[in-house]
């Protein structure tokens, strides 16, 4: 099957949500290194805007959250409160080896692992991840974020006939 192109990328995200999707960095300790890749997706090589996605600084207006670092304790009320303001449908994207728990052990200061304070739904690897792995994990996260879309969609149909 061939690669979807950035039209049809933009396109989906469109379809979704009748708007460009938007997304919500959220550090919970990171070494700031993971986020340097994070910005690296605005540059001209990856362009993350053609592809119809977009930084936002507020949860209130995102539809997916972009998390880095071990999830430390200190962050457990702001990534808590950034999670309940981000409306539903919404995905949760683990961003580096901290945030899939693959470098810090659990303890009185973190988490070790971000699926221990949050539901994720893709997980992406590396320390950091490039941003090609990067923008290949937030279009896994289109593809839940439509199944979730979907699965409303039914769920609001079965309930009007009802
Ligand atoms: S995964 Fe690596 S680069 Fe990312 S925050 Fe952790 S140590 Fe830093």
């Amino acid at each position: 099957m061939s690669e979807p192109t950035a039209d049809q990328l933009r396109r989906r995200a469109l379809a979704l949500f009748g708007r460009s999707l938007h997304i919500r960095t959220v550090d919970t300790g990171s070494c700031a290194v993971c986020e340097s890749e994070i910005r690296l997706l605005s540059a001209p090589p990856y362009d993350l805007h053609r592809l119809g996605f977009f930084l936002t600084p507020a949860p209130r207006h995102a539809d997916l959250l972009l998390v880095t670092g071990p999830a430390v304790r200190a962050m457990d009320n702001a990534l808590l409160k950034a999670y309940e303001a981000t409306p539903d449908p919404k995905a949760v994207v683990a961003v580096g080896a901290c945030a899939l728990g693959g470098i810090y052990e659990e303890d009185g200061l973190v988490h070790g692992a971000l699926d221990r304070v949050l539901p994720i739904d893709v997980y992406i690897p590396g320390c950091p991840p490039s941003p090609l792995a990067l923008l290949q994990g937030l279009l896994v996260a289109v593809g839940r974020l439509e199944e979730r879309v979907a699965a409303l969609s039914f769920d609001l149909v079965a309930e009007a006939e009802r």
